[in-house]
């Protein structure tokens, strides 16, 4: 269903994001764990892109298996750095031909040896690449961070390139993961300072493990762990099941808060498991995501 149309039906969007699994075994347990998801009822579920294209085979199996097994409605991310605009016409084509109708469009980390051979430069060119293209009307949404992102450490510049990357025609904001929602409901309003209006979803993710922690630190450059969470983990960190029950309810309590502002969306960053999710679920009080979608 078009992002519009979503959005019109349920008053929170909630999402789930999914990786291609590298391996035949974690394909099956991925594919398995498709029920307990579909039983969660996400209003839209997306699935990442390598960028660069080292999992652009695998991203878009992973996306029509899930539009042709379950009853869940998944967005492909495409990242648009070291890709020709033919490549992406491609791309865009196989998914209108998988009758896909949403897109989170993306710039994906630069490598280190820099770009090569990209027609692309920003997220905002494949965002209006993806506009123009004739072959079908998708519904697109982009990424925003609260806490900044590293390579544009003047805050005022990187919210005039969200807003460049906004009116190209954007139809969601999908966050960077962040613990404190001070930050967040501070970049919102920042974003309507700057004429930004378009809905954002909350990105969220449970630290299930202290090295967990460090990965997403050292991917989600510049995002603050703060200092009470880190004292709750480091309290317990010789016990992995306290430290997945302490991330675990941190992020309950993120999203009962958020729903308390009444955010737009809420999307998990599943890393394929379901337990975190169906945890912070029932915390909120709910088994399936019906009643959470249409209540604040
Ligand atoms: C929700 C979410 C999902 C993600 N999914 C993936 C994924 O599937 N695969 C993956 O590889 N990565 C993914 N990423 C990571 C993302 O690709 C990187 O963080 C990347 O560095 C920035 O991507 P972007 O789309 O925001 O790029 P852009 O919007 O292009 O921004 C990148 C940087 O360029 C600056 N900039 C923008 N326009 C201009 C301009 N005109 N002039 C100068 N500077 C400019 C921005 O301020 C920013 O610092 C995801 C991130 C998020 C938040």
């Amino acid at each position: 269903m078009h992002m519009r149309k979503i959005l019109e039906r349920d008053k929170t969007v909630f999402g789930f994001e999914f990786f291609p699994p590298r391996t035949d075994r974690e394909w099956d347990a991925l594919t398995d764990r498709m029920q307990t998801f579909e039983a969660l009822e996400p209003s839209i579920v997306s699935v990442t892109y390598g960028a660069g294209g080292s999992t652009r085979t695998k991203t878009h199996a992973l996306v029509c298996h899930i539009a042709e097994n379950t009853s869940l409605d998944p967005i492909p991310h495409i990242t648009c750095v070291g890709h020709s605009k033919e490549e992406i016409t491609t791309i865009l084509q196989s998914y209108a031909d998988a009758g896909i109708d949403n897109i989170l469009s993306l710039r994906g980390d630069t490598p280190k040896n820099g770009i090569e051979n990209s027609d692309f430069e920003h997220a905002a060119d494949l965002v209006s690449f993806i506009r123009e293209f004739p072959g079908a009307s998708f519904g697109i949404g982009v990424a925003g961070f609260p806490e900044g992102h590293p390579e544009t450490p003047n805050r005022l510049l990187q919210m005039e390139h969200l807003k460049a990357k906004v009116d190209c025609g954007v139809d969601w904001i999908c966050s960077q993961l962040f613990f404190d929602n001070a930050s967040f409901y501070d970049w919102i309003e920042r974003c309507e300072l700057a004429g930004i209006t378009t809905p954002t979803f909350a990105g969220i993710m449970p630290i299930t493990s202290i090295a967990g922690m460090r990965r997403m630190a050292e991917l989600a450059g510049g995002a603050n762990f703060p200092a009470k969470l880190q004292r709750r983990l480091y309290r317990f960190q010789e016990d992995a099941d306290a430290v997945a029950k302490i991330g675990t309810s941190w992020a309950a309590e993120q999203c009962a808060d958020l729903l308390d502002n009444q955010v737009r969306g809420i999307h998990f960053f599943t890393m394929n498991k379901s337990t975190a999710t169906e945890d912070i679920y029932s915390s909120l009080g709910v088994s399936s995501g019906s009643k959470l979608r249409n209540s604040h």
